[in-house]
């Protein structure tokens, strides 16, 4: 079979199956565990390790003879190239299978609404979807809406991305198109930010993977933050309060003062776009000693450089200013935009962007304001940029995904793999 006579009707062919499928994993209970995961225990939750082996099984049930779950719950399945395709270079498709911690995503019970209206829709708890405050909603008239019962979260952010590349697989599989070896990767702990700690990086043979973990349709991602911490500790004089004139000298005075000089309009409340900011995190401490965390971000090297003497001098201003104190600031790198590395590899954007207009829809890069899977994956040397996966709002009860808005993206999948094996 070959790619043209069918790509067609890609979209209504695959449509049932993808609902069926993603409706299934909504369904699924696999929050993650913040607490757990920064203390090192790999996945963070059990019930993520049971959707792992669930969707091994699948995968097998597809036809996918090497399918295996690594000790960590990491999903890992590669696709012999078809025959006569031996020289097409690999290509990985990944997408995360927990959900964020900031709603429940216990017995979600999604809605679907066929042939949207444009309509306000009111769901359980007073949770409202108002196409008036929420443009891509107002824009999916027409569109098979998938939502929460207003209790939980949806999950679309990343379930809808494994539907997605599962069903795209299937199909390549299904209609015995010519295609490279395909790895597909699905990880725990994504929302926790440890998704690529345990990554069995010497399983990927790929030189380029695709995340499928971004929002609105055409949306594609190639940059992100770049994003150290700064921890700043002030070291005071301690004494009775009733005896201090002169010699006490109060580290929380000095920490809030400290905080007070950081630019207010380079914070995350005060800027969007391609603008850096710092962000206090945390403060703790008493008068002999006080301590603050604050995040740094910015999508330039020059930018992070500036923002970390910034932080410097301040401590040292601080420093000077209270006679007997002394104040440490320590720098820590959490992790690097993404853009300077795929910039070195064209082809991979190249391909994404073609795979996108095969299908008539005109990408729209977008900058990343935090960091993917597929920047730490690209730190560690594997160029990975990010797709859309038709969701929308998420980590909250007014998450929605759009089913057609999810085709597309599943059809993506298809075309990239289509694009890379003409690439031999
Ligand atoms: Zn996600």
């Amino acid at each position: 079979m070959s790619y043209s006579k069918i790509m067609n009707t890609y979209q209504s062919t695959i449509k049932d199956t993808l609902k069926n499928r993603f409706l299934g994993y909504v369904k699924t209970w696999t929050t993650s565990d913040l607490e757990k995961a920064d203390n090192g225990i790999m996945p963070s939750t059990q019930t993520q390790t049971e959707f792992a082996k669930k969707l091994a099984q699948e995968l097998q049930d597809i036809g996918i003879k090497d399918v295996t779950v690594t000790k960590y719950s990491y999903v890992c399945a590669r696709i012999p190239c078809s025959i006569g395709a031996e020289t097409v270079p690999s290509v990985g498709f990944l997408a995360h299978m927990d959900t964020a911690m900031d709603v429940s995503g216990k017995n979600v019970k999604p809605n679907i609404v066929e042939k949207y209206q444009g309509q306000k829709i009111t769901l359980k708890e007073g949770v409202v979807l108002d196409p008036k405050t929420d443009k891509y909603l107002a824009e999916a008239t027409g569109e098979t809406l998938i939502t929460t019962d207003g209790t939980t979260l949806l999950g679309a952010d990343d379930k809808a991305g494994i539907a997605e590349i599962i069903t795209a697989v299937e199909f390549i599989l299904k209609n015995k198109l010519p295609h490279g070896q395909i790895e597909l990767l699905f990880s725990p702990d994504e929302e926790t930010g440890h998704g690529m700690d345990k990554v069995p990086l010497d399983w990927i043979e790929s030189k380029q993977c695709y995340t499928l973990d971004g929002g609105h349709i055409g949306e594609l991602e190639v940059e992100c933050f770049s994003a150290w911490k700064s921890d700043i500790s002030f070291t005071g004089i301690s004494i009775h309060t009733g005896s201090a004139r002169p010699k006490l000298v109060n580290a929380v005075t000095m920490c809030s003062e400290f905080l007070n000089l950081l630019p207010k309009n380079e914070a995350p409340e005060t800027t969007d776009g391609y603008q850096g900011f710092y962000a206090p995190l945390n403060v703790s401490g008493h008068i002999e000693e006080a301590t603050c965390t604050v995040l740094l971000r910015d999508f330039t090297n020059t930018g992070i450089e500036e923002k970390k003497q910034t932080i410097d001098i301040l401590a040292r201003a601080i420093e000077c200013k209270y006679k007997g104190s002394k104040v440490t600031v320590k720098h820590t790198q959490q992790y690097l935009n993404m853009k300077e590395e795929l910039d070195k590899v064209p082809a991979v954007q190249e391909a994404l962007t073609a795979a996108t207009k095969a299908i008539g829809i005109q990408p729209t890069y977008l900058p990343i304001r935090g960091g993917t899977d597929g920047s730490r994956l690209t730190e560690m040397g594997i160029p990975t940029p990010n797709i859309f996966t038709g969701g929308h709002n998420y980590h909250s009860r007014q998450e929605w995904a759009s089913l057609e808005q999810m085709c597309a993206a599943s059809q993506i999948v298809v075309e990239l793999v289509k694009i890379w094996s003409l690439a031999n």
